[in-house]
């Protein structure tokens, strides 16, 4: 069955890939981030091979601007079956630099943002008796590191914040699914976006090793979606097979 999905952070990397592979399968894709003239280029790569696909600037930051994202798939499609809330930052650094721009930027990101998307599409989702939630975290959710302090801790609010909405919406019986996806390195422009040059250098060299292509965790989230309505994937954590943390 087709079905309307929206996803934020889809103008590169994880966000980009998932949203190609759904658009392939028939699905209706919103595309929501900064870029307008990334976000343009991928709904023509969508089009011209016969895909169905629209997009709004969208800052997730900002409440107004993804309850535009909202009702740009609401316009263009009339409904809202999946949100996938992928925006993401790790400008990570130690605490000791006092990069107090960068913390609070990934808190407003990697945590407001997907309150925001929550707030955007959950009463249309609860109208419609049926609606999932991607929201992406990371292995960072799971563990931290000197200098991943503050990403781990918005991945781990991510883990959390998901884990609440999926047993609210389960005692409701709304018919809500909630996913959380826990990757390991992929190989996207998130490391290029890293602020601190003698962190991003050592991180550089673990992905050159390690990462996995976006495609990869784009297939998983598919699966998530493609499986039954009465199922649900909960967590899927995802690494590149010789990646040990
Ligand atoms: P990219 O840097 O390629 O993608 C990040 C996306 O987030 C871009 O589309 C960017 O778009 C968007 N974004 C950033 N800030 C905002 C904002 N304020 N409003 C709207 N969109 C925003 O990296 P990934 O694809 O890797 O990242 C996707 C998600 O995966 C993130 O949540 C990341 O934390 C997570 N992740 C990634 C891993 C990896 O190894 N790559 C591992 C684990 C988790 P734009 O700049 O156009 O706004």
């Amino acid at each position: 069955m087709s079905k309307v999905v929206v996803i934020t952070g889809a103008s590169s990397g994880i966000g980009e890939a998932t949203a190609k592979l759904l658009a392939e399968q028939g699905n209706q894709i919103v595309l929501g981030a900064r870029r307008a003239d990334r976000l343009e280029k991928i709904v023509k790569d969508i089009k011209n091979v016969g895909g169905q696909a629209v997009y709004s600037e969208t800052d997730v930051t900002n409440l107004d601007s993804v309850n535009g994202l909202a009702q740009k798939a609401l316009d263009a499609f009339g409904r809202i079956d999946v949100w996938m809330n992928g925006a993401g930052l790790m400008p990570q650094s130690p605490f000791s630099e006092g990069r107090v721009k960068d913390w609070n930027m990934m808190i407003d990101v990697n945590i407001k943002g997907v309150l925001n998307g929550i707030d955007s599409s959950l009463s249309i989702m609860r109208k419609q008796g049926i609606g999932q939630y991607i929201n992406i975290a990371s292995i960072a959710a799971h563990l931290t590191h000197v200098n991943g302090g503050v990403y781990s801790a918005t991945k781990a609010a991510v883990l959390m914040i998901s884990d609440a909405l999926r047993q609210e919406e389960a005692a409701a019986k709304s018919g809500i699914r909630v996913t959380v996806v826990s990757p390991g390195a992929v190989n996207t422009e998130l490391v290029a976006n890293m602020t601190d040059p003698e962190v991003k250098k050592g991180t550089e060299e673990f992905y050159k090793n390690y990462a996995i292509s976006p495609e990869r965790i784009a297939k998983a989230i598919v699966e998530a979606i493609n499986l039954p309505e009465d199922t649900s994937i909960n967590e899927i954590v995802i690494r590149p097979t010789n990646q040990i943390a």
